[in-house]
């Protein structure tokens, strides 16, 4: 009998990838950057967990030791809080200051890089009687949020985070930063690592010393261990994927892709040469052919411009999509695989993702982030599948 949740198209979270992957970077990260103290993880599970579901993900992380779990926005924080999560969450966007009440509420620790928005946080704070917990983000070379660290800004920059530090109702524990170009540029991610340690350097000269500093996502985590400080971030390979397919080569540390996608075929039929399909009719059969239909489309997230160059896998035997992916469904050429029968499982894809994202002109991170939610997520767990 077939689970219900399996009948179209599911993604497959298998939960001791997950886990080896947890381990396999903190082993990795002990031993690169011999660091003095065990240095903290936090688990980067913005996105619904890279679009692997948030819950489960978060649950697990937590579980395996993570020290704090990260997200975009409020809305993530609280569905993982009403999961049963504990540990520190940090919230990487900016919350609206309305909404600072439920920040205290959910005990949510929120990313602050700049001191107007402080302000009204400290205000809000002080007026519900209590104390939020934030980060401070320096802007180091990515141009996108926190306080700006460039060469001749640093004074004025000091003077914002005091002032900030200074503010009742907000307790700072954490100053980190982002890498901009950690998966390609290695003097540009030097530069920002030295504004980041300076920054740190010059801020404890203030008397501003905090619990956290941090800037490693998955890229810098691998390539650079002197990124590693005292917590890292990494996300993509936590999800078994490397940011940079050179880390592969390299060997080291060993990751496991946890998300597979899986589509049923729904029917197959035996066409004559000639046979144009889809919309446009951008393929012909060039000669008679076994085509299946899967039910997947571009609606549950199956990029259309892998239409005409991805390759599925039927008994584990690749067969190309024909013709441009549809939204509910798409077709493949399965006639290497004469056993195929309406209901078998197709692996839409597992396994290493990086060529996939090329052929999609896109990244791994976005493949895995936009199965949306119509695909159910299926779990596995002690290689069984879980509820
Ligand atoms: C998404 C994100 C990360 C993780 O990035 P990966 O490349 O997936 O490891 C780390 N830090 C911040 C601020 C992020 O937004």
């Amino acid at each position: 009998m077939i689970d219900k949740r399996e009948s179209r198209a599911w993604a497959e979270i298998d939960l001791d990838a997950l886990a080896h992957n947890y381990h396999a970077l903190r082993d990795w990260i002990q031993a690169s950057s011999a660091p003095e103290a065990p240095v903290a993880l936090l688990g980067m599970v913005k996105a619904n967990a890279y679009g692997h579901g948030a819950p489960a993900i978060g649950r697990k992380l937590q579980e395996l030791g993570a020290d704090m779990l990260a997200v975009a926005c409020l809305a993530e924080a609280v569905e993982l809080r009403e999961a049963g999560i504990t540990i520190p969450i940090l919230c990487l966007g900016q919350t609206p200051v309305e909404q600072a009440e439920d920040l205290l509420a959910y005990d949510v620790t929120q990313t602050v890089g700049d001191l107007e928005i402080g302000r009204a946080l400290s205000a809000a704070a002080v007026a519900a009687g209590k104390e939020l917990a934030i980060h401070i983000k320096l802007d180091t070379g990515m141009g996108r949020l926190g306080f700006i660290w460039r060469e001749g800004s640093q004074a004025g920059t000091v003077e914002q985070v005091r002032a900030l530090c200074a503010l009742p109702g907000l307790r700072a524990e954490g100053l980190f930063t982002h890498f901009a170009a950690a998966d390609e540029d290695v003097d540009y991610t030097e530069l920002q690592g030295r504004r980041l340690r300076e920054a740190r350097a010059v801020l404890e000269e203030a008397g501003i010393h905090l619990k956290h500093y941090h800037c490693a996502s998955s890229a810098a985590v691998l390539n650079y261990p002197w990124t590693h400080m005292d917590m890292v971030r990494p996300g993509i390979a936590m999800y078994g994927h490397y940011p940079d397919p050179a880390s592969e080569i390299r060997g080291e540390p060993s990751l496991r892709p946890v998300m597979a996608l899986k589509a049923r075929v729904t029917s197959v039929r035996t066409m004559p040469i000639g046979t144009k399909l889809g919309y446009g009719c951008t393929a012909t059969l060039k000669k008679e052919s076994r085509v299946a239909v899967l039910s997947i489309g571009y609606a549950d997230g199956l990029p259309r411009s892998l239409s005409n160059k991805l390759e599925v896998k039927l008994h584990g035997i690749p067969c190309p999509i024909l013709g441009r992916i549809c939204m509910d469904m798409c077709m493949a050429d399965v006639t290497a695989v004469p056993q195929t029968k309406v209901g078998d499982a197709a692996v839409v894809y597992d396994g290493d993702l990086n060529r996939i994202a090329e052929l999609a002109g896109t990244i791994t991170d976005e493949l895995v982030c936009r199965v949306t939610a119509r695909v159910p997520r299926v779990y596995r767990e002690n290689g069984t599948r879980i509820g």
